[in-house]
């Protein structure tokens, strides 16, 4: 007998199947029931999330036979459903349209269109990877859909909707497929595994759903590689199969670089064989886990915001309860500015494992304010008799809003360009989104000023010098492009261009000139900084005390206000 994967056995063959997308399969139902059958469907979302699936089903329930009509039900039994089912309906066509970009695949479609269906009620064409039609190619489908016949149903499915002609989308119906979140991905496997009769420990199963980032078939493909290496075997060595990094590693990392202790650190990466990770994956996984620790410390509800069970996410606070939200958001950034580094590097793996020693020297050094107002605070308790700063939580700062939420207004922001608030956003774009972001991220105002706001059409250009500040949109992009929606139209996209910067490296001997430049300016700063009062106080306070003085980029060191 031979052996069937997960995802061909356990493909969903009906509504009440599918894993998430309960927003779109309660439409299309609904829509069933009415009657109201479209002519054109465009389903979008990344891939893996259902959007195929979803198509053959909606094929089934227009045609199956046990009904009298369209029906949310179909019945699975009969020969239209089966052939369905099996890819061999005559009235059901599956295109992928990354093989079939011409034109001339488009007109043969066209005169196949005009016949009646062999024997269902609709002829249904579901097109994958629509967006790499050529032009004429969607020209050529535009006449089709303008006047379809009204036996016929285009169901297009999409990673890339951006890329897809405005004529065309105007013509279809738009499902957005989401990302399936940690647990019902993790509950599915459950459920596959308790009907297949295998014992799989839970934590292999979050293993799994975790490298499934959100997609379903990719959950059951690792699956079958988990089934098939032996789910009984150690976690590190599941782990390792499936190229990923288990939080526990990345709680260990954490941990040591939150001690400061650089030596640990690197022990820390040996023993999780660290070496034969893939780095690209290593750093995202890395970058999530500096955002979740922020996220817990900054956040009410952080099961809200992190993708975690209970027992990860206890311990996550547990790491973070004696560290500054400012120390943790600056190793995030230090670890977010090293990715280009790490990326393009030859050495990527050595580079990353520097840039992780580095973050555990960081730790130690905690802002400057920080530090003063603290002691200042201490000195005044001890002269007023009252409790010292242990008493006082840290001040905590809400996190970006999620996509899809308002972003909140900061209260005291400076008020905002009068000509470019009253009057029309699109008569001047830049000073328009200017504006908008001083009142709600001024920190991203700052960086934005004097650099290049272009709008053309329904694309918004922003260019940005390379590193930081083209960095710090790329983090925000989701946001800004909800603040750039709200003033030029709801389907603005935002592009992101990096350029060189103003003394940008462009050769050798500039970045010479640069690096030069810099330490001249550090070893200002540091030399200012040593005779500042606040210090030259800290040390008559501390004289055992050794005190240094790391200096932060230019650009860092913007602050809100
Ligand atoms: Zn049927």
């Amino acid at each position: 007998m031979s052996y069937l994967v997960l995802a061909r056995k356990y493909r969903p063959q009906t509504f009440a199947d599918l894993v998430g997308q309960e927003h779109v399969t309660r439409t299309l139902t609904n829509a069933i029931a009415l009657g109201r059958i479209a002519h054109g469907y465009l389903f979008t979302g990344t891939r893996g999330v259902g959007k195929t699936t979803v198509a053959r089903i909606f094929a089934k329930s227009l045609n199956c036979e046990a009904a009298q009509g369209p029906t949310a039900t179909p019945c699975g039994q009969c020969p239209s459903c089966k052939e369905i089912a099996a890819s061999a309906s005559p009235d059901v066509f599956e295109i992928d349209a990354a093989s079939n970009t011409g034109v001339d695949d488009v007109r043969e479609l066209r005169e196949n269109v005009k016949y009646l269906p062999a024997r269902g009620r609709y002829k249904v064409y579901i097109i994958d990877e629509v967006h790499m039609l050529s032009k004429s190619a969607f020209n050529a489908l535009l006449k089709t859909l303008e006047e379809p016949p009204p036996h016929v149903v285009f169901i297009f499915a999409t990673t890339e909707p951006h890329r897809i002609p405005e004529t065309v989308l105007s013509r279809t119906q738009q499902y957005e497929f989401k990302m399936i979140g940690l647990a019902p991905i993790a509950a599915y496997l459950q459920k596959l595994m308790d009907a297949e009769g295998v014992a799989v420990p839970r934590d292999v199963l979050m293993l799994v759903a975790r490298k499934a980032a959100g997609s379903v078939r990719d959950g059951l493909s690792y699956m079958d590689q988990v089934l098939s290496y032996g789910p009984d075997r150690p976690l590190a060595e599941i782990a390792d199969v499936l190229g990923v990094v288990d939080r526990q590693a990345l709680l260990d990392i954490s941990a040591a670089v939150l001690k400061a202790e650089p030596v640990a650190l690197l022990d820390v990466l040996q023993r999780m064989g660290a070496a034969n990770w893939d780095v690209k994956d290593f750093l995202a996984d890395l970058l999530e886990h500096f955002r979740n620790l922020v996220a817990v410390k900054v956040a009410r509800q952080p099961e809200l915001l992190i993708d975690a069970g209970q027992a990860e996410l206890a311990a996550l606070a547990a790491q973070v309860k004696d560290t500054a939200l400012e120390t943790l958001e600056h190793l995030f950034f230090l670890l977010a500015d090293s990715e280009e580094l790490v990326l393009r590097s030859g050495q990527p793996r050595l580079v990353l494992e520097m840039t992780l020693v580095r973050l555990a020297q960081g730790a130690k050094v905690t802002s400057l304010d920080n530090l003063v107002a603290r002691i200042a605070e201490w000195k005044s308790g001890l002269e007023a008799g009252g409790p010292g700063p242990a008493a006082r939580p840290f001040e905590s700062r809400p996190l970006p809003p999620r996509p899809g939420e308002k972003p909140p207004v900061a209260p005291e922001a400076p008020a905002a360009k009068p000509a470019a608030e009253a009057g029309d956003p699109l008569a001047d774009p830049a000073a328009a989104l200017a504006a908008a972001l001083l009142r709600q991220r001024p920190t991203l105002a700052k960086v934005l000023d004097g650099h290049a706001v272009k709008l053309a059409g329904e694309r918004l250009t922003i260019s940005l010098p390379k590193g930081y500040p083209h960095r710090s949109f790329e983090l925000e992009l989701e946001f800004v492009t909800g603040v750039a929606r709200e003033l030029f139209g709801p389907r603005v996209t935002v592009a992101l261009e990096a350029v060189e910067g103003p003394g940008g490296a462009n050769s050798v001997q500039d970045q010479m000139n640069a690096r030069r430049a810099a330490q001249e300016r550090t070893k200002t700063v540091q030399r200012e900084t040593m005779n500042h009062p606040a210090v030259q106080w800290l040390k008559e306070i501390f004289p055992e005390a050794e005190i240094s003085v790391k200096v932060k980029e230019p650009a860092e060191t913007a602050e809100p206000e």
